[in-house]
């Protein structure tokens, strides 16, 4: 198998791990692949994790390790996490964001550190909506309400 067929099974088997936080949300959805390199059978992962304090990387480190070496032609696999560039919210991807509200959270709007932002309801798109509170189950994300629809929904926050 040449190096760049292997590569693009690598990107594919990424793109079945899902963040540990949000299921259904693939690392490739979230932009956090910055980098596969590929030599012979050995494998280098480089991601961008994303908000600093969710205490999910050991999980999701271990979680690549486990699917990328279930994929043929992979012998070793190495995973970093790299402190720059910086992850943001701009890095989700169409796709990630289309997931996102099926399952019901807004995706960020925008990008850069706000104290006020106005999600979308991910429901009906209506931007008349009310946050319920500022820590949602993660500090990533927060509650809102929507007047509109009725309907509460999580938010992630954009950074
Ligand atoms: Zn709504």
């Amino acid at each position: 198998m040449s190096e760049a067929d292997l590569q693009s099974r690598v990107m594919a088997a990424l793109d079945e791990v899902m963040d540990p936080e949000i299921r259904g949300l693939s690392l490739v959805d979230l932009g956090m692949v910055e980098r596969v390199e590929v030599d012979g059978g050995q494998v280098r992962v480089q991601l961008i994790p994303t908000y600093v304090g969710c205490p999910a990387l050991g999980l999701m480190k271990a979680d690549v390790e486990r699917r990328l070496a279930a994929v043929p032609g992979v012998e070793s696999v190495t995973v970093e996490f790299l402190r720059k560039p910086l992850w943001t919210t701009d890095r989700i991807t169409p796709r990630g964001r289309e997931r996102l509200k099926a399952v019901g959270i807004a995706p960020p709007a925008g990008s850069g550190p706000t104290e006020h932002w106005t999600p979308e309801c991910p429901y009906c798109g209506s931007t008349q909506v009310h946050r319920e509170n500022v820590f949602g189950p993660t500090s990533c994300r927060s509650i809102f309400y929507c007047d509109a629809c009725r309907n509460p929904f999580e938010a992630i926050k954009p950074v």
